[in-house]
């Protein structure tokens, strides 16, 4: 059972280092590996399974859709994708949705959908202001969307028409604005960027600045949105509409779900611009749909809050404790910033200790649990990373004695 499953050997293009453990089953905030060995994991498959590994739910509405209906085809209606589509408009300023199978997929339909509105409605206006370092998704045009440093140059050329600003800064926004402009994108909290949470007044001064120059503005929910940050959706919590947003990672509960909305006004793909086979499948639609029945339990979202109050507070007081840096984030989307390049070091050793985490930087963690944890489960981690954390702090204090 110990083989050596290292990328190196195996027939899957090594597309990232993976360490050789094969994980085997998962239940709740736990993986498990072949041996049996336990994970707490803060990783929940890069914040996609919402409601923890394998949950009831999920597990429940899969057996009975495919038992019922696969796929009929994008061509027809059914049932599955049509309540879920209901369920989400319903909860939202959006009217209409086209589902898709990731987050990249649905960001590309976004930037179709307002280069659509701009031939129609704004002269071709075609281009749309990004943000530096934002993540859109490895498609080459939510590449050229995003602003990871390196990726303008990577699989050159790019895709044209995606000027950068910064986030928090709305007069780089506004400097970039002319004819051609159709649209400002960008994420409520910059996930893969190390979790940057737009401002209140960006976000503000950002949808005013849209609806004096006749801007769409898109916000890229797919690591924020389905109660990640607290809220359903991220830009409730600053008061704006916004004209198309994307969903993606929660919305499947760990299958391959994304979404796009739009409000009907601005909603102008005719027949035959935007398509794809898989979209909108019954069996995937039926798991969003008992996804999203679950985060719409009353008491769901309210103790999303109170979790992500708690996990805030008991990082806050370990760096405290240690002395590290900051805490940032929103419900249960959170960073730690230690002040120092070993947050890759830090991956390894918590693995090692039976936890499982992110690093998007050197210096910093991210935290993505399932909505669902408890505070028992948080303590454990918050344990295990003091003792790797301090472990490393220790050995850095050594390495300085001369
Ligand atoms: C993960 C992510 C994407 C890409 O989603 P995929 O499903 O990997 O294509 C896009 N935008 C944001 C904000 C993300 O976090």
């Amino acid at each position: 059972m110990n083989q050596d499953h290292s990328s190196c050997y195996a027939p899957i293009m090594p597309i990232t280092p993976r360490p050789s453990l094969v994980f085997e089953r998962g239940q709740g905030s736990y993986l498990f590996d072949g041996e049996d060995r336990r994970y707490l994991d803060w990783v929940q498959g890069w914040a996609v399974n919402c409601l923890g590994h394998s949950p009831a739910a999920v597990a429940e509405a899969l057996n009975r859709q495919a038992n019922t209906l696969i796929n009929p085809s994008p061509a027809f209606y059914n049932r599955p994708a049509l309540e879920l589509a209901t369920l989400l408009t319903k909860n939202s300023v959006f009217d209409e949705v086209f589902f898709a199978n990731s987050g990249a997929e649905a960001n590309e339909g976004a930037i179709k959908l307002a280069r659509r509105w701009g031939q129609k409605h704004k002269n071709g206006a075609y281009q749309i202001i990004t943000m530096k370092n934002a993540f859109h998704g490895r498609t080459l045009a939510t590449m050229s969307a995003s602003g990871k440093p390196g990726w303008d140059r990577l699989f050159a050329p790019q895709v044209d028409g995606f000027p950068k600003a910064l986030l928090n800064d709305v007069d780089s926004v506004r400097a970039l604005v002319g004819p051609e402009t159709a649209a400002v994108m960008f994420e409520p909290v910059q996930g893969e960027a190390g979790v940057i949470p737009a401002t209140p007044a960006f976000v503000q001064e950002i949808a005013a600045l849209c609806k004096q120059e006749r801007l769409l503005l898109i916000v890229d929910e797919v690591q924020t949105g389905c109660g990640r940050t607290g809220t359903l959706f991220a830009y409730e919590q600053f008061g704006v509409e916004p004209d198309i947003m994307t969903l993606g990672k929660g919305i499947g509960g760990g299958t391959p779900l994304s979404a796009l909305l739009a409000r009907r006004e601005i909603s102008c793909f005719d027949p035959g611009d935007q398509g794809g086979t898989f979209c909108g499948n019954p069996l995937i639609c039926a798991v969003g749909l008992a996804v999203m029945q679950a985060l719409l339990a009353p008491e769901f979202l309210p103790r999303v809050r109170e979790t992500g109050l708690y996990f805030a507070e008991r990082l806050t007081s370990l760096s405290n404790g240690l002395g590290l840096g900051e805490v940032r984030g929103n419900g249960l989307l959170l960073a730690l910033e230690l002040g120092r390049e070993c947050a890759y070091d830090a991956v390894i050793r918590a693995r090692k200790a039976g936890l499982l985490l992110n690093a998007p930087r050197a210096h910093s963690l991210r935290f993505m649990p399932a909505l669902n944890s408890t505070h028992e489960e948080i303590d454990e981690g918050i344990r295990i990373l003091d003792d790797v954390l301090s472990e490393i702090l220790a050995e850095e204090a050594t390495a300085d004695v001369p």
